[in-house]
């Protein structure tokens, strides 16, 4: 069971061993004002889909948060829900997920960002599979992951993979939760982006965007435009791949990744966006074009890529822990039987 937690939305897919979506439940767009907002849509969609199917056990979960834990899997940051009490922070997020399905062997608590970045793996292990890999995960906020041969780096607090708060401009006025200035994730989000294009009004008027009203924009219709000669896109465009570039730099000098990999809204960058980020990576003199560093655009469906690789880790865990599944106490010794 994958449980995708977004800002406004609760999706629970249920997958088999042979990465098929069996059950799909969907809160619909919610508030989720306290934790137990959050554990009462989750209880709501286990209970909806184990009606339908009543012979299904789950065996594993898989829950990718946009939210800070510590090493005991406890909350300490909730920043898409500021409005959650000081009082859900300590909070344990397996326990409960344990009371809701009591079949479960393994429960996984990890970031959006790695779940999305496994994908990869199951997609290609050969190409993502060795070496340095970082991902970007695109959304409301920013998130990611560093591998390394196969592996998400974890670090105690979670915080590693937390790209978004890579800082990029120092002197940006707008406060980020995180507490900094200028985190990448405040300078590429689509509240920045629809404040910009506002205060370009001339030339928004001018533009193929005209019919769309600022506060709809998205940068899947900026890329759209830019794509098709828009100059106002265009420039745009330029100047999230110059933003990028900021944070990549500062990854290259600390990590070797060999693949960079945009997803989410960015996986659907134009050829404006990929041509101005080569071209900045590569101002930096002390690279040579000659560099293993690829760029890969991933333009799958997010939400698609979170379950994907949510599955790869709990099968992933299946098979090299098959010790964990033992079933009932008459069964201990033997393991699970895979299905045909
Ligand atoms: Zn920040």
């Amino acid at each position: 069971m994958s449980i995708l937690l977004h800002h406004h939305e609760v999706t629970l897919n249920m997958t088999d061993l042979h990465y098929n979506c069996v059950a799909h439940w969907s809160s619909g767009p919610v508030r989720l004002l306290c934790m137990d907002m959050m554990w009462e849509q989750i209880r709501r969609g286990a209970r909806e889909i184990m009606e339908r199917y009543p012979d299904s056990r789950v065996l594993g979960i898989c829950f990718p948060v946009p939210l800070g834990y510590t090493t005991e899997k406890r909350l300490s940051a909730a920043t898409p829900f500021p409005a959650w009490p000081r009082s859900d922070f300590g909070r344990s997020l397996t326990e409960p997920l344990q009371e809701i399905f009591p079949d479960a062997r393994d429960i996984i608590i990890t970031s959006d960002g790695k779940a999305a970045g496994s994908a990869l793996l199951h997609w290609d292990f050969s190409r993502y599979g060795q070496g340095e890999v970082a991902t970007f995960y695109c959304s409301t906020g920013i998130g990611g992951a560093l591998f390394r041969d196969g592996q998400p780096t974890t670090g105690t607090k979670s915080l590693v993979g937390a790209l978004g708060h890579i800082i990029v401009e120092p002197d940006d006025p707008e406060p980020c939760p995180c507490g900094g200035h200028g985190c990448l994730e405040r300078m590429v989000s689509s509240g920045r982006m629809r404040e910009r294009l506002a205060a370009q009004e001339e030339e928004y008027r001018k533009s193929c965007l005209k019919e769309i009203p600022v506060a709809e924009m998205t940068f899947e219709k900026l890329f759209e435009g830019s794509a098709k000669g828009d100059v106002l896109c265009r420039r745009e465009s330029r100047y999230y791949a110059q933003i990028f570039s900021i944070a990549i730099r500062g990854l290259i000098v600390s990590v070797a990744p060999e693949y960079v990999v945009f997803q989410g809204n960015f996986g659907k960058a134009d050829e404006v966006f990929r041509r101005e980020l080569l071209n900045k990576v590569f101002e930096f003199k002390y690279m040579d074009r000659q560099e293993k560093i690829e760029f890969v655009y991933d333009d799958r469906d997010l939400s698609m890529e979170e379950t994907v690789g949510a599955t790869y880790q709990m099968i992933n865990n299946f098979l090299c822990f098959p010790e964990k599944y033992v079933w009932k106490q008459e069964n201990v010794g033997r393991a699970l039987t895979l299905p045909e």
